[in-house]
């Protein structure tokens, strides 16, 4: 495994110690992550901040989820554990060590497969062995051993062009659990397969790591994906965004293996949804600040035309339909569903309950509304409801000339809530303002103008 992180990810090198010479003290906690905090450096010198106050344990024998929205820094949290990359504070242990490099009780599984294209799959399975050191006897019966428990027996002399997603994947599980790591760490492995391709491994993954004679029971799996995190994981850690902490910690005691379709199954899967979405509720409130430009809550980044498409089909559907129904019938991941849901929630279009989806009144007018009339009917939703669109309209209308500049509007976010986002809070305010044609958009400039026909609202020049 190393030998391709160090590839990707231009990794720290230090001396690793192979992993069975690590002496097993009676812990149970295996990996330990304690304040945390990484933040990268910009080009222009500006300090990103990523993860914050990140403390965990992953004890012997669990499967732990890291559960977050792209960008949320769950790779970056994972690369820590591998030891790829070091915390600007704070620390990672591995079996009571400091990690200091490449950690040897680890083995990564990537979305990618990241499989050598000129290798076979035996010499693909064989890599991470070589790596650490296996003579070359060892290392082809580890091999062939490890390509027949992920069901690829015959395929040994095949290269991965020749091979499925699904079956390349495999070729990744042979390769992580040959070195029979102590943890094996994923980075959405599910992710770049279809469906059921991906419910097949999924439940394939989890027979190994749960066999009673695996040496490999610990895992760390890092989802955008709710329902693969509560069909895996015996916890999941839900991850906020900007920076990324980790906002709750959910117990997933549901015995295996798990039926998605069941009450506990769904149930949990609400619990996940709310922790991801009700992320706003739960940020302390920023007191005094009467900033008009203060977002109140958090943009969804959502997109106008696949908002209108989801209305359309709930009002299809007689205006009320499980979100799942929904998420099915659009082919959409629940995740993915998500930021649309919220944005209807928001604008007062539709309501959550109980897991089903309900359209309102305006909902339903807007879902029915010719495309100038929905144009009206989003600016009056958007005024009424997001403050930021609300208050770049007002400053527009005050301005000289009808012109505000963009980084005016980013730095008084950061400023006012630094929480949030300002980049993407603005770009959806931008979006969703273009389409109600309240302000027009210069990106080459940076600037936000009224439209022509409202100039001479504002003052004149
Ligand atoms: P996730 O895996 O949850 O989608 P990542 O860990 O990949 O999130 O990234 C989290 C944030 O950190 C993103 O905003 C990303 O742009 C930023 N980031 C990740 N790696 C680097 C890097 N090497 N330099 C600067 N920013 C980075
Ligand atoms: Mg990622």
């Amino acid at each position: 495994m190393k030998n391709n992180n160090t590839k990707n990810t231009g990794a720290r090198a230090k001396n690793s110690i192979p992993v069975h010479h690590i002496p097993l003290v009676a812990e149970t906690s295996v990996i330990t992550v304690s304040g945390l905090h990484k933040h990268f450096t910009a080009p222009g010198g500006d300090r990103l901040p990523v993860l914050e106050n990140i403390d965990f344990t992953l004890r012997e024998g669990e499967i732990v989820a890291l559960l977050g929205r792209s960008g949320s820094g769950k790779s970056t949290l994972l690369r820590h554990v591998a030891g790829l990359l070091a915390p600007s504070s704070g620390t990672v242990h591995y079996r009571g060590r400091p990690v200091e490099g490449p950690n040897p009780g680890t083995a990564m599984l990537f979305q990618s497969f990241a499989l050598m294209p000129w290798l076979t799959v035996q010499q693909n399975v064989e890599l991470g062995l070589q790596a650490r050191g296996v003579e070359p006897v060892a290392r082809r019966e580890r091999a062939v051993a490890a390509i027949d428990m992920v069901g690829l027996d015959g395929f040994e002399n095949a290269y991965p062009k020749e091979l499925s997603g699904g079956m390349r994947q495999r070729v990744g599980f042979a390769r992580a659990l040959v070195v029979e790591p102590d943890v094996l760490l994923m980075d959405e492995p599910f992710s770049a397969l279809d469906v059921l391709t991906a419910q097949t491994l999924r439940n394939e993954l989890l027979a190994l790591l749960t066999h009673p004679e695996s040496p490999t029971r610990t895992a760390l799996l890092v989802t955008h994906s709710i329902e693969e995190a509560v069909q895996l994981a015996d916890r999941i850690l839900v991850l906020g965004t900007d920076p990324g902490t980790i906002q709750v910690e959910l117990r997933v005691d549901l015995p295996r293996p798990r039926n998605r379709h069941t009450r506990g199954f769904e149930a949990l899967v609400e619990d996940a949804y709310e922790s991801l979405t009700g992320e706003r509720a739960e940020l302390p409130p920023t007191a005094g600040t009467h900033d008009p430009l203060r977002a109140a809550t958090p943009l969804p980044q959502a997109d106008v035309e696949q908002l209108t498409g989801l209305l359309e089909e709930l009002d299809e559907r007689g205006g009320e339909v499980e979100l799942a129904v929904v998420s099915d019938a659009l082919s959409y991941e629940l995740d993915d569903l998500m930021p649309l849901v919220e944005a209807a929630e928001l604008l007062g279009y539709a309501r959550v309950e109980t897991g089903k989806l309900r359209l309102s009144g305006t909902g339903r007018g807007f879902a029915r509304a010719d495309i100038l009339t929905r144009k009206h009917l989003f600016a009056g939703a958007v005024l009424a409801n997001v403050p930021l669109i609300a208050t770049i309209r007002t400053l527009l209308m005050a301005s000289d000339g009808g012109r505000l500049r963009e980084q005016y509007v980013t730095d008084r976010l950061r400023a006012s809530c630094p929480e949030h986002g300002s980049r993407q809070q603005l770009g959806t305010a931008i979006t969703w303002g273009r389409y109600a044609e309240l302000y027009e958009y210069d990106a080459r400039d940076g600037v936000l103008l009224l439209p022509r026909e409202d100039r001479g609202a504002g003052s004149q020049r």
